[in-house]
């Protein structure tokens, strides 16, 4: 198991920043409210996440990190589970097997909190220790044991960036969660809980941008779409400002850019992208999940649809929006 463990690792986590997303979708799913990630060297001797979530009972850690285990039911969060439907309870698992990693953890009713080490995916039983409510993952040395992806990793700076970019996602999609990212001793975010998507932009894109946004939303019965464009006529973002969700997942998805690039045609300056910020609620079956699990690619099942509907939002928005 351990053996099959590394393969799927091989598959899922790519380098620090794809724990760091596996790690904090967990906290989110465990409904934490804080979310604290520490990292030394980019993550590669060591990425740490704290949490203030339900905590994991002792009886149900060491079944945590074996593979294909997982407490999330199918029917009640195969929304939640869009971007990582391909390898579901299998993270903890693979992380572990490529890692040194010690999880703590306390759930609200328990006297003590449990503490669990990991090497190589070689399990220690968990043993009693003190600890907050919530959970805590460390895990150093990433790939100390696939010496080959080891040497594939980037500079600190280059993993970091990488890291930063997954961090950002998830705090976009979740700006109901105070979440802080400490590099070293320097603080990269430190961004409070608010009910403000917008003050969630502004902390990580400036206040220019975040100010000149215009609100979008549609809502086709089955879709409802909403979000944030740019202005055209002010847009000066690059397109790495184009961020889609889906079921509060981040997404790529070509058709929807492709709407995206449709929709401003002929209306931003040669060399500047449309900046977005759109997040989709839609039922599971009009998802196909049916893709590879670190792509973040989905297809859906009436894509055309949803083209067309993204494309007349934003068209009925420029062309009833003053815009000069
Ligand atoms: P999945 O998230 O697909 O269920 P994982 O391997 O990521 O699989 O996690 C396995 C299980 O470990 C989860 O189903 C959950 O029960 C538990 N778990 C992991 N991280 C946390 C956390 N931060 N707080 C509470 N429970 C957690
Ligand atoms: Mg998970």
């Amino acid at each position: 198991p351990n053996l099959v463990n590394k393969i799927a690792a091989g598959e899922v986590i790519e380098r620090p920043a794809s724990v760091v997303k596996e790690l904090l979708e967990n906290s989110i799913d465990a409904g934490s409210t804080r979310i604290e990630v520490h990292l030394e060297a980019g993550g590669a001797d060591l990425i740490r996440i704290s949490d203030n979530g339900c905590g994991i009972a002792e009886e149900q850690m060491t079944l945590a990190v074996t593979s294909h285990a997982t407490s999330k039911l199918p029917d009640e969060d195969s929304l939640f589970h869009v971007g990582t439907l391909g390898f579901r309870g299998e993270a903890l698992a693979s992380i572990a097997s490529v890692s040194q990693m010690i999880i703590r953890s306390r759930t609200p009713d328990a006297a003590g909190g449990s503490e669990m080490l990991i090497h190589g995916g070689v399990i220690d039983p968990p043993a009693p220790c003190g600890c907050p409510v919530g959970t805590v993952m460390e895990v150093r040395n990433l790939f100390f044991n696939t010496p080959v992806r080891r040497k594939f990793m980037r500079t600190p700076q280059t993993e970091t960036s990488h890291i930063v970019e997954a961090f950002t996602r998830i705090a976009l999609a979740n700006p109901q969660v105070h979440m802080v990212l400490q590099n070293g001793n320097r603080v990269v975010h430190d961004l409070p809980a608010t009910e403000q998507i917008r003050e969630r932009i502004r902390a990580f894109f400036g206040d220019e941008i975040a100010s000149g946004l215009i609100p979008i939303s549609g809502d086709n019965g089955e879709v409802k779409l909403t979000g944030f464009v740019c202005d055209p006529s002010v847009s000066r973002g690059n397109n790495r400002m184009q961020y889609l969700f889906l079921n509060g997942r981040h997404i790529r998805d070509r058709a929807l850019q492709h709407a995206l690039g449709e929709a401003y045609r002929g209306l931003l300056m040669v060399g500047r992208f449309p900046i977005c910020f759109i997040n989709l609620d839609m039922p599971s079956d009009l998802v196909d999940v049916n893709v590879h699990p670190t792509k973040l690619e989905v297809r859906f099942t009436e894509s055309g649809r949803i083209y067309s509907q993204l494309l007349q939002t934003l068209r009925h928005k420029f062309l009833t929006s003053d815009l000069t």
